[in-house]
């Protein structure tokens, strides 16, 4: 049980564990990741350097891999025996590292802003060549990508083809001697893609539709490949990316996993995406109520503080309530797929760990949105008190739409809880 008090004493500001409220979840070894982290955050991120220089320099991406930050960031919630030598931040123990580190991990790496866009990549692209490449691929690839020595991204989505993923068009066919695969096709907001060396790319091997496709490694430098960044409105340094693939010559050893696997492989990495997108919402929620609030018992309006305002109070309670009830359910899911191995927690947790992310989505939306009011004029504003909240809540629609839009993940959380159900043989059992 952890009991100690950290950071932002503003309310809200931190997670309930961080004020002194007891927890079944962390362990020492999550306090001082906490910690750890957050001093690492504070002493390497220049977000508003490296947000005018349009990019993060690449020596400091060389460096979260010696800071042991990269190894764990590709692994997620459980280190796998082979990468034991690789360094951890804090020195955690590898055998100890569990979803909750990964939590901690993340939850202060994006308390640092821009450090965490050029990890997107990583952490997508890399789990799916652990998971599924041939050893040789694997011993090939992922040293080079664990020592920062080369990046990765993952390339699923097509200019014609977003949430429906079966129907990619990108092609990759064999040669007559079958030692290539020639590509030809379109990728389309791949993010990291600009500073990327590898793509993992799903792409059509066989027929139409999910059995069709299959997960192809994409050595960026390859000839008849085009990258060009799309300018989007918020998370600038993650380098989002419109790739062409023209006859494209990739040799067929770096097909990951067997052929027509892959529509199984992109749908059993979602749980951890998803959970890992709910973290960001969670920590650009309290940024946002740690501002609010550090403003509103600062600002004057007819003669009182904000904060002396019942209407203004009320906003941040709701805002507050969310963010606890949202916390709550993320460590219980984390909890979860902690209990359970990779396929039962794919199985049993697929549809809720989609609803969580529509919720947090929504949940970041709502605060995000009530915070800029607080701020009045400073909520729009790029610069000064109101700049960490401006910039959150122009990039909320990045916890709604990538990794699962809305609509659908609703749509998947009911079909899913319907198919369990009727596993469970609740068909019939209605009293209606
Ligand atoms: C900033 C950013 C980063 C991204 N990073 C990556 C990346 O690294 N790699 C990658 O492969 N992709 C990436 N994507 C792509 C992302 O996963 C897709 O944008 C997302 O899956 C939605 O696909 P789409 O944009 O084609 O929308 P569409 O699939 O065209 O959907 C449009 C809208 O219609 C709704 N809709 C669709 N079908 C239904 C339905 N059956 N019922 C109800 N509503 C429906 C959707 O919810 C959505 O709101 C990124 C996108 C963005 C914006």
């Amino acid at each position: 049980m952890t009991t100690d008090t950290f950071g932002s004493t503003l309310p809200w500001a931190e997670p309930p564990w961080y004020t002194g409220r007891p927890s079944p979840y962390y362990k020492e070894s999550h306090r001082h990741l906490r910690n750890v982290v957050r001093k690492w955050v504070e002493e390497n991120v220049r977000t508003e350097e490296w947000e005018a220089a349009g990019e993060v320099p690449k020596a400091v991406y060389t460096k979260c891999a010696k800071d042991g930050l990269l190894m764990p960031i590709a692994a997620g919630r459980k280190i796998p025996k082979e990468w034991y030598d690789y360094p951890i931040i804090g020195g955690i123990k590898p055998e100890e590292w569990d979803g909750f580190h990964d939590l901690v991990l993340w939850d202060e790496l994006y308390r640092g802003g821009a450090i965490s866009s050029i990890f997107v990549g990583l952490t997508v692209g890399a789990p799916p060549i652990r998971q599924y490449a041939s050893p040789e691929l694997r011993a090939e690839i992922l040293p080079q990508i664990l020592s920062g020595q080369k990046r990765i991204s993952l390339a699923i989505t097509e200019p014609s083809a977003g949430s429906d993923v079966r129907n990619i068009t990108t092609t990759a066919e064999k040669t007559a001697d079958g030692k290539h695969y020639i590509v030809n096709g379109e990728k389309k907001w791949i993010t990291n893609g600009m500073f990327s060396d590898y793509f993992c790319a799903a792409v059509r091997t066989g027929g139409p539709g999910a059995e069709g496709l299959s997960f192809l490694l994409i050595d960026r430098h390859l000839h008849g490949i085009n990258c060009r960044k799309i300018e989007i409105g918020a998370g600038k340094l993650s380098a989002t990316t419109y790739i062409t693939f023209e006859d494209v010559k990739v040799p067929a050893h770096y097909l990951v996993g067997a052929e027509g696997g892959g529509f199984k492989f992109i749908m059993s990495n979602f749980n951890h995406e998803r959970v890992w997108i709910v973290f960001q919402a969670l920590r650009g929620a309290r940024i946002c109520l740690e501002d609010a609030f550090t403003w509103a018992q600062k600002r004057e309006v007819f003669g009182q503080t904000l904060i002396s305002q019942p209407v203004v109070r009320h906003k941040l309670g709701i805002c507050g309530k969310k963010v606890d009830a949202l916390q709550a359910w993320t460590e219980q899911i984390v909890y979860e797929l902690e209990h359970l191995s990779e396929k039962d927690g794919n199985r049993l947790l697929g549809g809720t760990t989609a609803l969580l992310k529509v919720e947090a989505g929504m949940v970041g939306k709502y605060v995000a949105d009530e915070c800029v009011k607080i701020m009045g004029g400073l909520g729009l504003t790029k610069t000064g008190q109101g700049a960490r909240i401006e910039a959150i809540s122009r990039g909320v629609i990045g916890l709604i739409v990538p990794g699962g839009s809305e609509d659908v993940m609703i749509d998947l959380g009911v079909r899913e809880a319907l198919k369990l159900s009727k596993a469970r043989g609740a068909a019939g059992t209605s009293r209606l």
